[in-house]
C-alpha cells in the first residue's frame, strides 16, 4: 500500500497542534494511556460478557518502554487492538470540520488543552515525536498492522509481525531544540512523574522498568545498579476514594482527563451511597456551555460504569433534560453487565440512582445560590434557560424542584433576582407578581405598559427569553402570589379619581373611538380610553389568555 495523504482538515490541525506552542506537551502521555486504558476496557468487557472467553487479570496491563539510545518511547497495551481498516479509519481523519473551526476560535482564549475533546487525542503524540509507529493485532484477527507516520506527509500501513493481541505505540521523540528539553520524555523519573499526575487513577496497571540502586553484596558504601518492573499509578479509581483524600484540583484534573469540557467545572459532588443501591459518583456543574450544547449532536449522560468496567459512555437515563449539561461518571456494584440500552431504560436500580442524583444535584444549585451568588449568577447565565425548559417540560411536574433556582432581571434591583427575593420584598397591597416580557432589558423598560406598576413601586420581572412566560404559567402561583404582565387589561391596582392625568372621558369622544376602531378594525378588538398612562399617549392591552409577547411567539410557531 502507498503513502496516504490525511484528510485535509486533518492536515490543518495536526499543523496547528504541532506548531501552536503547548504549556503542556507532556498531556500525550495522558493521552496514549487512556487510549490504551479504552482498549483494555473493550476487551475486558467482551471477556466477562462471552461465556467462551476467560479473564485473567495480570494479562491486561500497559507497559512503557524507554529506548534512550535509539530516542524511542514505547507504549504498550493489551487491549483489543485494531484492524487495518480500523488504524485506517481511526487514525487516518484526526478532528471534524466543526471542532476545527471551534478550535481555533478558542486557542488564544485559553490555556486550556481542548485536543482531546475532538477525538484527536492520539495527534498529540506528535508534539513529542518526530515519527509515530503504531503496530496493533486486533482481537479475533491473525494478522498484525504497521502504521506509520512523520506527521506531514501522511501515513502508511503494511502487514507486520506482533505476536499478542494489543497494541505497541512508538514515538521518535524530537531532538531538543532551545526551548524544549524533549529529552526529558526518555527518562524515568520525568515519565513516572507525569503518570502520577495525571493516570493515576487508570484502573490497569501502568507497568515500567525502573532502575532501583542497592547496597552491593558485602558493601557498607557501595551501590550497584538494577531494573525492576514497576507499576507507576495507584489504580483506585477516583470516584472509590475518600473525599478527604482529594483536593479540588484532583477533581479538576480528572474533569479535564475525561475531557468533559475546555472549562473548569465551578462545582464538583462527590457521591457515596450504600443502601437500597450502592453507587460512587463524582458529578461535575461545568462552567461554561459546551460549544455544541443546543445542537442536535449534544449527547446528555454520564458515564456508566457496572462495578469499575465500563458500559455506556453516556447513559442519557441518569439526567433529566435539564439537567443535562452535568458531566460525571456513576459506578455501581448493583447493575448487571450484560444489560442493554433497552432494559436499562426500566431497571428499577437505575432509576434510584436517577432520582438520587437529580436530588443532589438540585441541592448543591440550591447552596451555589446561596453562598456563592456571583458563581451562581455566572452558572445560570450559561445554563439558566435549561432550568426554565424544565419548569415548562413535563406539564409541570418538575416546577417544585425548579422553581427555586430560576432567576430573573428586576426592574427595581437592576440585577437578577429569585422568585423568592420579590415576593419577600412585595408591599403588603401588591397582589400579583408583575413581569413584562420583550426582547430585551433597554427595549422593556420603555414599554408604556410598565409605567404604572413602576410609578406604584412595584417591582416588575423581565422577560427576555422565549421560554420565560411559559414557564411561569407552569408554575401559576408562587407562595400564594399569581403572576399577572403589565399589559394585562386588570392589574389588579385601585385608581384614585385624580391619580390619572387622562382627562379624556369615553362618552365625550364616541366618534373619535369609534373612527379609530375603524382604521385599526384588523389590528385591535376594542379603543378605549386608559387610565393608566402618565408619559405616553397610548399602548397596547390585552384580555387574552396570553400576553402579547407569548402571543408572538406562538404565533411564529409552526402548526
Ligand atoms: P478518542 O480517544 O477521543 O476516540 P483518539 O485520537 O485518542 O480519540 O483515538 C482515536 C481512536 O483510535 C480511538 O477512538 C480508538 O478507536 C483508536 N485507538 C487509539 N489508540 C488505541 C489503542 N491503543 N488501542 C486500540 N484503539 C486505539
Ligand atoms: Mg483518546
Amino acid at each position: 500500500m502507498g503513502r496516504k495523504q490525511f484528510k485535509a482538515e486533518s492536515k490543518r490541525l495536526l499543523d496547528l497542534m504541532v506548531n501552536s506552542i503547548y504549556t503542556h506537551r507532556e498531556i500525550f502521555l495522558r493521552e496514549l494511556i487512556s487510549n490504551a486504558s479504552d482498549a483494555i476496557d473493550k476487551i475486558y468487557y467482551k471477556t466477562l460478557t462471552d461465556d467462551s472467553l476467560t479473564f485473567d487479570k495480570d494479562d491486561y496491563f500497559i507497559k512503557i518502554n524507554i529506548d534512550k539510545e535509539n530516542r524511542l518511547l514505547k507504549i504498550s497495551d493489551t487491549g483489543i487492538g485494531m484492524t487495518k481498516e480500523e488504524l485506517d479509519d481511526n487514525l487516518g481523519v484526526i478532528a471534524k470540520s466543526g471542532s476545527l473551526a471551534f478550535k481555533k476560535e478558542n486557542e488564544l482564549k485559553d490555556g486550556h488543552d481542548i485536543i482531546g475533546q475532538f477525538g484527536v487525542g492520539f495527534y498529540s503524540a506528535f508534539m513529542v515525536a518526530d515519527e509515530v509507529t503504531v503496530m496493533s493485532k486486533a482481537f479475533g484477527s491473525d494478522e498484525a498492522y504497521k502504521w506509520e507516520s512523520n506527521g506531514i506527509e501522511g501515513y502508511t500501513i503494511e502487514p507486520c509481525q506482533k505476536e499478542t493481541i494489543g497494541t505497541d505505540i512508538i514515538l521518535k521523540i524530537k531532538e531538543n531544540t532551545e526551548d524544549e528539553k524533549f529529552d526529558d520524555y526518555l527518562e524515568e523519573y520525568r515519565l513516572q512523574s507525569i503518570i502520577k499526575k495525571y493516570s493515576d487513577f487508570i484502573r490497569y496497571p501502568i507497568k515500567m522498568d525502573v532502575t532501583e540502586r542497592k547496597l552491593k553484596e558485602g558493601s557498607e558504601e557501595e551501590y550497584e545498579e538494577y531494573i525492576e518492573e514497576k507499576t507507576v499509578n495507584s489504580m483506585v479509581p477516583i470516584w472509590k476514594k475518600n473525599k478527604n483524600e482529594l483536593m479540588k484540583e484532583d477533581y479538576d484534573k480528572f474533569y479535564e482527563e475525561k475531557h468533559y469540557g475546555f472549562d473548569k467545572p465551578i462545582r464538583h459532588i462527590h457521591i457515596k451511597v450504600d443502601g437500597a443501591v450502592s453507587y460512587n459518583s463524582i458529578l461535575f456543574i461545568p462552567e461554561k456551555m459546551p460549544y455544541d450544547f443546543y445542537t442536535k449532536e449534544y449527547e446528555k449522560g454520564l458515564e456508566l460504569y457496572a462495578n469499575g468496567v465500563l458500559i455506556m459512555n453516556k447513559c442519557s437515563e441518569l439526567l433529566p433534560d435539564y439537567f443535562g449539561f452535568v458531566k460525571g461518571i456513576v459506578d455501581s456494584e448493583d447493575l448487571s453487565l450484560n444489560i442493554s440500552r433497552e432494559m436499562l431504560q426500566h431497571d428499577r436500580q437505575l432509576k434510584l440512582i436517577a432520582k438520587n442524583i437529580k436530588n443532589k444535584i438540585k441541592n448543591e444549585l440550591s447552596n451555589l445560590l446561596k453562598n456563592e451568588r456571583d458563581q451562581y449568577e455566572a452558572f445560570y447565565e450559561s445554563f439558566g434557560r435549561q432550568l426554565k425548559y424544565g419548569i415548562y417540560s413535563d406539564f409541570g411536574s418538575n416546577k417544585d424542584a425548579l422553581q427555586d433556582l430560576v432567576m430573573f432581571y428586576s426592574s427595581k434591583e437592576k440585577k437578577m433576582v429569585t422568585l423568592d427575593e420579590y415576593v419577600s420584598r412585595m408591599p403588603e397591597e401588591q397582589k400579583y407578581i408583575y413581569y413584562a416580557s420583550g426582547e430585551s432589558n433597554e427595549r422593556i423598560e420603555k414599554l408604556p405598559q410598565t409605567e404604572l406598576v413602576s410609578d406604584k413601586g412595584y417591582e416588575i420581572l423581565y422577560f427576555t427569553d422565549d421560554v420565560d412566560e411559559f414557564a411561569i404559567r407552569m408554575i401559576m402561583v408562587y407562595k400564594d402570589k399569581e403572576f399577572r404582565s403589565v399589559s394585562s387589561s386588570d392589574l389588579g391596582i385601585e385608581m384614585e379619581e385624580n391619580e390619572s392625568e387622562s382627562n379624556l372621558n369615553e362618552e365625550e369622544n364616541k366618534e373619535l373611538f369609534e373612527h379609530m376602531k375603524n382604521i385599526l378594525s384588523d389590528k385591535v378588538k376594542d379603543v378605549r380610553a386608559s387610565k393608566r398612562l402618565k408619559k405616553h399617549p397610548v399602548c397596547l392591552s390585552n384580555d387574552g389568555e396570553f400576553s402579547i409577547e407569548m402571543e408572538k411567539i406562538l404565533n411564529s410557531m409552526p402548526n
